[in-house]
């Protein structure tokens, strides 16, 4: 068997003012054939888990090239086409192929095209042709479009948010890949739209449960290959923006159909009760003061870098400011201006400096004043799990009582060293705030007394009735009060 695979992958909030060139994709991943890191990155598995299982059964697996760029805004047109055109030319070179596994992420939106992965994969089915075994491990943070099912022969989602599971689900798609190229299987698949967009924690209820249920029947039904939630991505204006309801069956399309249709109304009957409870600043702050003890972290949770903000919001600090509040530390808060200033005066040195939100509406106003410099440190990383996640030259500064790390490359606060590696002890602080939605909860909740997720401000299109959307669907909950009702439940 001659196999192919590739990955090309962002997560495009639409609504960012952080465009990415070729460069976002070098600077987090970019590897030409065979340059692929033995670990995977989020949405290359399928490389690292595809060379494992070729090695076992002699197969010649042909490696294209892997590109991933952490999420932001609108994808510069060239750069997707270019990166398309290499991954297009490498697949008619490795030609014939008995199948293309790709990586994928689902959301990406580049300058001109609003389902890039429609087009790619449509382009990679004219390649190879209808007989052709075409399949990709996705981001449940995606939009499902009938381009992409009709391109492709199967596709499966990690099933865990936070994504803990992206190895996992890649060894699902290669076995059910296997299966299918040894003539066991014939993998369909069937879709249903729950014609609703919401968020879907799984470290907590009712989602928990949901997805175990999944598992279970995965195990059970020996028709069912495999069982997906499409999340959606509220904060991609696209057409079909939406959840969605992934069965994959072996050959079995009706009962693939019921499934998904069954499944897919459980969940929209559940619509509303999936998400955590958020608190606005101001409460949070009033809150974190009357804590008896500390440290209360405040996650500033919809101004996450790593959904696409920029990271750079000012309305948790303008609270505590207006509360008097000293005792707290803010990280980060992204400004590679305000970071520039502050190394070319050095430590110690007390300065006149504009910081914070430049970068888009709804963060709060930039914040003037007279600021201490107390510490600098270049090219700056923090913990994540067994690796390093950098945050590039950063400054901490204290402004009236208040300690702030200003940072300038983007990162979510997944970790208590972001606070330790710029010299401020995490722990001696009453209050800290942080901006991550959900991936900072295992580390900080260890040094914790409370944590508070706190709803601050509009970085982030959070709420589907109040976003102005230009493209996606009206008639999908929470927008529209109960669609399958007005579609007859089709
Ligand atoms: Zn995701």
């Amino acid at each position: 068997m001659r196999i192919f695979t590739a990955a090309l992958a962002t997560e495009t909030n639409t609504f960012s003012p952080i465009c990415i060139d070729r460069r976002a994709f070098e600077a987090s991943l970019y590897a030409p054939p065979g340059k692929h890191p033995e670990t995977p990155t989020l949405c290359t598995a399928p490389i690292t888990v595809g060379r494992r299982v070729a090695a076992e059964k002699g197969w010649h697996l042909i490696e294209g090239t892997a590109a991933w760029a952490d999420p932001a805004g609108l994808v510069n047109r060239a750069t997707y086409e270019m990166l398309r055109g290499e991954i297009l030319g490498q697949l008619r070179a490795a030609q014939p192929v008995d199948a293309v596994v790709l990586g994928l992420h689902g959301a990406m939106v580049a300058d001109g095209y609003e389902d890039t992965e429609g087009d790619l994969l449509a382009r990679v089915r004219e390649i190879v042709g209808p007989d052709v075994l075409v399949c990709a491990e996705l981001d449940p943070h995606s939009h499902l479009t009938a381009k992409r099912i009709a391109a492709a022969d199967f596709f499966v989602f990690f099933k865990e948010f936070p994504h803990t599971d992206f190895v996992d689900r890649a060894e699902d798609l290669w076995r059910i890949a296997v299966d299918t190229l040894e003539g066991r299987m014939r993998p369909v698949m069937s879709v249903f739209d729950c014609r609703m967009i919401d968020v879907f924690p799984t470290s907590r209820e009712p989602m928990r449960s949901f997805v175990d249920k999944l598992i279970r029947i995965e195990n059970e039904d020996p028709d069912v290959l495999s069982l997906s939630v499409v999340h959606g991505f509220m904060a991609g204006d696209v057409p079909e923006m939406g959840t969605k309801m992934v069965v994959v069956t072996n050959a079995r399309l009706d009962k693939g159909q019921e499934l998904a249709r069954n499944l897919g109304l459980e969940l929209f009957a559940k619509r509303g009760m999936f998400r955590m409870p958020e608190i606005d600043a101001r409460q949070a702050v009033a809150e974190a003061i009357a804590a008896p003890v500390g440290p209360v972290v405040i996650a500033d949770m919809w101004d996450n870098p790593g959904g696409g903000t920029a990271g750079d919001a000012t309305v948790v600090l303008q609270e505590l400011l207006a509360s008097g509040v000293t005792d707290a530390a803010i990280g980060t808060i992204w400004d590679p201006m305000a970071v520039q200033i502050c190394m070319a005066a050095g430590e110690g040195a007390e300065i006149p400096l504009r910081f914070g939100a430049k970068s888009a509406p709804g963060t709060g106003d930039p914040i003037d004043g007279i600021v201490s410099i107390m510490r600098l440190v270049r090219n700056a990383e923090m913990r994540f799990g067994e690796s390093l996640a950098p945050f590039g030259d950063a400054a901490h500064i204290r402004y009236r009582g208040i300690d702030i790390i200003l940072n300038s490359t983007r990162a979510q606060g997944f970790d208590p060293s972001l606070f330790s590696v710029m010299g401020i002890d995490p722990r001696s602080k009453k209050i800290l705030v942080i901006k991550s939605t959900n991936h900072f909860y295992a580390s900080f909740s260890k040094i914790a007394a409370k944590i508070l997720y706190c709803s601050a401000g509009s970085p982030y299109p959070n709420d589907p009735t109040r976003t102005p959307y230009r493209h996606a669907p009206r008639d999908i909950w929470p927008i529209a009060s109960d669609p399958h009702a007005k579609r007859g439940a089709a």
